[in-house]
């Protein structure tokens, strides 16, 4: 394009605070057992259109309406408005959970991808500029192992080595009742997750990294056993050994372990994230991009960690918009370590969005294409539709 051109066409492109959201379209793709993605398309009137990722939001038909809900608000003002759709939704996702939270997440995703469509600038360069244009992903082969043995976890474990991840994540403790308190029987889960942990250790050798999440299946005593019992594993991180809601349990396991811990996947807004900082509940937090609000709250969040000498590692077993709306924003954090990959799923997840997804020895190339870079393949929604 000539000079001329590249102004012409700046100064056609739409400003933001005229942009509206005409259209609100969902799509939903199955996935495995574990659950679906569903994805959420706003277009204007104009033609521009963004993705959202709403998957795992517990229950989608519930996710669904809070969608459509937040659209007709969001149809009241500009997509200018993020901090005024924030507050607005405010009460529902203080009391409608996590559907609620993911539907207001996936929106205001959807709006940063249009605005950079607008703008014709990549996501990264609206949110402070990138300081990498490589993410390091770590391969959750949780999600996509179903012989939950130490030979089904190493066989997932090959895969990925293969495939040139160096770090692999695990939720080995998945089986064992959440009230289980028989500790004859809470010896048996423990020793059996523990084998298939260190099998997947074996087969990634001292060079690549190991990550255990427990699911918050234990109590404060067992779980810093536990801690101890993983310390010849070496741990890239321990996660989530407690409940959530016991700050003080998370506290002082992380100060006890020998191994740094991690969480806060569940946790809304730079609010709910505050009380885990200030207890010194983990050493490295894991905003999700689907639940914590968003884009821009993922900014704040990982900005208070940042205060607090914390990285911030985001969660997400995402569809690849998800993966690809976290890139942009993990791009242009200091105090970034690394990002979730949901590992052998489904062999056509790279081919739900055009381009399709590249990763490239485990690492995500930040797009330099406006928004985040991507379109849908409604082929292939269409052929996978639920
Ligand atoms: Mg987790």
């Amino acid at each position: 394009m000539t000079r001329r051109g590249l102004l012409l066409s700046a100064l056609a492109a739409p400003a933001v605070s005229r942009l509206r959201a005409a259209r609100l379209e969902i799509f939903q793709v199955r996935v495995n057992r574990r659950g679906n993605w569903v994805l959420a398309r706003v277009s204007t009137a104009d033609g521009l259109s963004g993705l959202g990722d709403a998957s795992h939001g517990g229950r989608d038909e519930r996710t669904i309406g809070y969608l459509k809900q937040f659209f007709a608000l969001l149809q009241t003002r500009t997509l200018a408005d993020i901090e005024w759709l924030r507050q607005a939704v405010a009460p529902e996702v203080a009391g409608g959970g996590r559907p609620a939270a993911v539907a207001f997440s996936a929106l205001e995703q959807c709006i940063w991808d249009i605005r950079g469509k607008a703008l014709g600038a990549p996501v990264y360069e609206l949110l402070g500029g990138a300081l990498r244009t490589r993410i390091r992903n770590y391969a959750n082969i949780n999600r996509s192992t179903p012989e939950r043995d130490p030979a089904g976890f190493a066989a997932m474990a090959e895969k990925l080595v293969a495939a040139g991840f160096d770090a692999a994540k695990l939720a080995p403790f998945d089986d064992m009742p959440p009230k289980l308190t028989d500790p004859a029987g809470i010896g048996k889960f423990t020793r059996a997750g523990i084998e298939c942990a260190a099998a997947v250790r074996k087969v990634l050798g001292p060079g690549r990294d190991l990550l255990i999440d427990v699911h918050s299946r234990y109590n404060r005593e067992r779980g810093l056993d536990l801690a101890r019992r993983f310390e010849p594993l070496n741990l890239f991180w321990l996660e989530e050994v407690v409940p959530l809601r016991d700050i003080e349990s998370l506290a002082a396991i992380n100060r006890a372990a020998a191994m740094p811990t991690a969480g806060g996947e569940a946790l809304f807004g730079a609010k709910g994230f505050y009380p885990y900082i200030a207890a010194g509940a983990f050493d490295i937090l894991m905003p999700d991009i689907k639940y914590c609000g968003g884009l821009l709250e993922l900014k704040k969040i990982a900005a208070m960690a940042e205060a607090a000498g914390l990285p911030v590692s985001p969660h997400g077993p995402a569809s690849p918009v998800g993966n690809a709306a976290a890139a942009q924003v993990c791009a242009t954090l200091p105090n970034f370590l690394i990002l979730e990959y949901a590992f052998g799923e489904v062999p056509w997840r790279a081919e739900l969005i055009d381009p399709p997804e590249q990763l490239d020895r485990g690492c995500l190339a930040v797009s330099g294409r406006p928004g985040f870079g991507i379109v849908l393949n409604e082929k292939t929604a269409a052929r996978y539709a639920v």
